[in-house]
């Protein structure tokens, strides 16, 4: 099994040779077909998230073991089962829910795995798809792909659910109201393609790239504004053509922040996604004085996976632009993919 490691935080991936995994019990052994290289993966490459006013996140102190392989944007063909494996077969082509829990805590109970305090997530605290083959803890958590393509499907493990459980928290703003999404990276362009399948009224796109805007107004989004202008406030209010009831922020900045928080009306809510770093901008009391719900959107259940990929097997969910690269590219491409040069999302094969 040839994978690509995390050895050193920052340091380039290490390729490795080690045994073909054999799988025990609920376990599944895939060989991969397709990993997408996500955003996150940088935070795990650089060990640390900002948290802002100086202070730091360190993943080793929060159960981040190394040497690691990453990928958490998997899909596979199943080359071998467990014994007690029942439900999926040797052949299948499916694609890896990654957020997976301890299975036994109040969240996981519920079907929330992917907020568990003790995860298990693929890629981030198990090997993950940077790799020709995945170890995957229970089949259950193996979605068939019956027919879609691997590489255009990987995507929806992470970007795709993390953008469907976004928009589902607007509830039913996204059918009535043109929404405010920040951020038209990889997770904004996914985000306008499913909105679009939920039968969304569409969104205003605010992005600092010019290239960025161009592929968010090619995706569908309703406007594009600049963040970086002095009166971006200005145009998004102009181009939602009423006040704000919905904002996704899928960057996380301070700047971005307070531009979803200052568009609301009130009663609006704002769900952040983004990861990118800093402490809340937003004055205290503007927030009850506006009612503003802000909730917080980590990934997406298992269920929400499910529902995802019934939408894009009917056809609703036309595909990002997708490059592809092989898997001996995955430092170059995390390298990529911080100094802002993708355009879209790469998914790796091997
Ligand atoms: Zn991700
Ligand atoms: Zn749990």
């Amino acid at each position: 099994m040839k994978s690509y490691q995390l050895v050193d935080f920052g340091a380039p991936l290490r390729e490795t040779d080690l045994p073909n995994p054999q799988p025990s019990g609920h376990e599944v052994v895939l060989a991969v077909r397709a990993v997408g290289v996500c955003h996150s993966d940088l935070h795990l490459w650089d060990g640390e998230y900002d948290l802002g006013a100086g202070k730091r996140l360190m993943l080793r102190d929060r159960g981040i073991k190394l040497p690691l392989t990453m990928g958490h944007e998997t899909a596979g063909e199943i080359v071998a089962i467990g014994v007690d494996v029942k439900d999926r077969k040797v052949g299948e082509v499916c694609l890896v829910y990654p957020w997976i829990g301890c299975g036994h805590c109040r969240v996981c109970r519920i079907g929330l795995e992917n907020l568990c305090m003790n995860p298990r997530c693929v890629g981030i605290h198990c090997d993950g798809g940077y790799s020709d083959h995945l170890v995957v803890a229970h089949s259950k958590y193996l979605l068939p792909l019956d027919g879609l393509d691997p590489v255009a499907a990987a995507p929806f493990a992470c970007s795709g659910v993390t953008t469907y459980s976004a928009l589902k928290k607007l509830g039913s703003i996204i059918d009535e109201e043109p929404v405010l999404l920040i951020g038209a990276g990889g997770l904004g362009l996914m985000c306008l393609t499913i909105l679009k399948a939920m039968g969304g009224k569409g969104a205003v796109v605010v992005d600092i790239s010019a290239d960025r805007r161009a592929a968010a107004l090619k995706a569908g989004a309703l406007a594009a504004v600049d963040a970086s202008a002095a009166d971006a406030a200005e145009q998004v209010a102009a181009a939602l053509g009423g006040p704000c009831w919905g904002a996704i922020d899928l960057v996380g900045s301070p700047a971005t922040a307070s531009l979803a928080f200052n568009a609301l009306a009130k009663g609006g809510k704002m769900v952040m996604v983004g990861l990118f770093g800093g402490a809340a901008p937003w004055p205290l009391p503007l927030i009850p004085m506006k009612a503003a719900s802000i909730e917080g959107s980590y990934t997406g259940s298992l269920a929400e996976l499910k529902e995802l990929l019934d939408l894009v097997r009917k056809g609703a969910v036309p595909g990002i632009p997708i490059a592809r690269r092989p898997m001996s590219a995955a430092t170059e491409t995390l390298e990529d993919l911080r100094q802002g040069r993708i355009v879209g999302r790469v998914v790796m094969t091997p």
